[in-house]
């Protein structure tokens, strides 16, 4: 007996959570200065911190030898504040990934279901299969959710529905009313856990308000993060929104400070800085645009995306990958989620995004394109 056998075989099947890779470790293969590395692989936020949360994160150390408040008081109440949501019903994560695993661990185990769409976010299979329970995966429809397919897909064992909307990594979207319609439609022993990490990217028409579907469906999940609009990644914290009872179970299983002083202080002067919010959002809108064209120029197809990443089909993308990152451009390949042909980039500045279309217009010029 190995030391590998002394664990179940749901955990010996996982394969682990690919990230992008980090501007300091393609600078060590490379032998690049870390200065004159682009990334654009894991949807940061070019604008870096906020100045309201950089200058209350770094406040935080003041007591930085204390616990953090395990119950997350002051961000609650921001929050509650903010979206009109009741303290009780909302649980803060250690980046919305937390969220999520709080739900896998409250409402998934052994001989239970979830389901999530083929191309969804590659932490639900993750988190499912972590806990020993079953995923199914459903097909996708034009890259995106197909709730109808979802819906039929339930089965009686099924405890959890992921969706993300808009999806990670194909930028899709699906308007509230099929969101509202589905959850209306599950079982009211499912929980939908409804994944807006990207919502602020969104047009302000086009948000929605599926906090406000929480109040009328006690069997959905709203989680969002503050690691990509609000530019707090390093920082790790998300939090999720639905029905006290659903809160309270996830509570349960939640490390008792799992999200540490700087993350709850940045994010609750984070909540309201609207001047950022509203720059991060302008700057991403343009350098969709610029990117959606300079990929247009190239003559290579992409998914239309409303987030803050856009997908686009480039061949043979492991080797223009390669190609890329020798020429100090870090995106996201796909292969890992069955999309061997395409890369994901994230909305970068203005400069940033030029470097990007550059360097790809010089990989497909060396081979390896469409
Ligand atoms: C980035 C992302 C998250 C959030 O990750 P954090 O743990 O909050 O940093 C959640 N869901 C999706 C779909 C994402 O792309």
């Amino acid at each position: 007996m190995s030391l590998r056998d002394l664990t179940p075989a749901y955990i010996r099947a996982i394969s682990p959570y690919q990230p992008g890779k980090p501007i300091s470790e393609l600078a060590r293969e490379m032998g690049l200065d870390e200065a004159s590395i682009v990334k654009l692989a894991s949807n940061e936020n070019p604008l870096g911190m906020g100045p309201r949360a950089k200058a209350a994160a770094i406040a935080s150390f003041e007591d930085g030898a204390r616990y953090p408040d395990g119950n997350g008081f002051e961000l609650k109440a921001a929050l509650s504040r903010r979206f009109n949501v009741p303290m009780a019903g909302l649980v803060l994560g250690n980046g919305s990934n937390d969220v999520l695993e709080l739900v896998a661990h409250a409402y998934l185990a052994p001989g239970t279901s979830a389901v999530y769409s083929q191309y969804a976010f590659a932490v639900y299979p993750l988190a499912t299969q972590a806990v020993g329970a079953h995923g199914i995966s459903v097909p996708a429809k034009d890259y995106g959710h197909d709730l109808v397919a979802m819906r039929a897909a339930i089965e009686p064992d099924t405890r959890v529905v992921f969706i993300a909307n808009p999806n990670n990594p194909t930028g899709t979207h699906l308007p509230q009313a099929e969101i509202e319609a589905f959850v209306a439609s599950v079982p009211a022993d499912v929980l939908v856990v409804l994944d807006e990490a990207y919502n602020e990217y969104l047009p302000p028409a086009e948000r929605g308000d599926a906090l406000a579907l929480v109040a009328r469906y006690p069997n959905l999940l709203v989680s969002r993060t503050f690691s990509k609009a609000y530019g707090l990644a390093s920082l790790r914290v998300g939090y999720g929104v639905g029905h006290p009872d659903v809160i309270d179970l996830m509570n349960r299983v939640r490390q008792p400070f799992n999200v540490n002083s700087a993350a709850l202080a940045a994010a609750s002067a984070a909540i309201n800085d609207d001047a950022f919010l509203a720059e991060t959002y302008v700057l991403n809108r343009k350098g969709m645009e610029q990117l959606v064209a300079g990929i247009k120029r190239l003559g290579l197809a992409h998914i239309p995306s409303v987030a803050n990443f856009i997908t686009v089909q480039v061949g043979d993308a492991a080797r223009i990958n390669q190609s890329l990152l020798k020429q100090g451009v870090i995106v996201r390949p796909l292969a890992g989620y069955g999309m061997p042909e395409h890369l994901r980039i994230t909305i970068g500045r203005e400069d940033e995004n030029a470097r990007c279309l550059a360097a790809l217009e010089q990989a497909l010029k060396s081979g390896g394109g469409v």
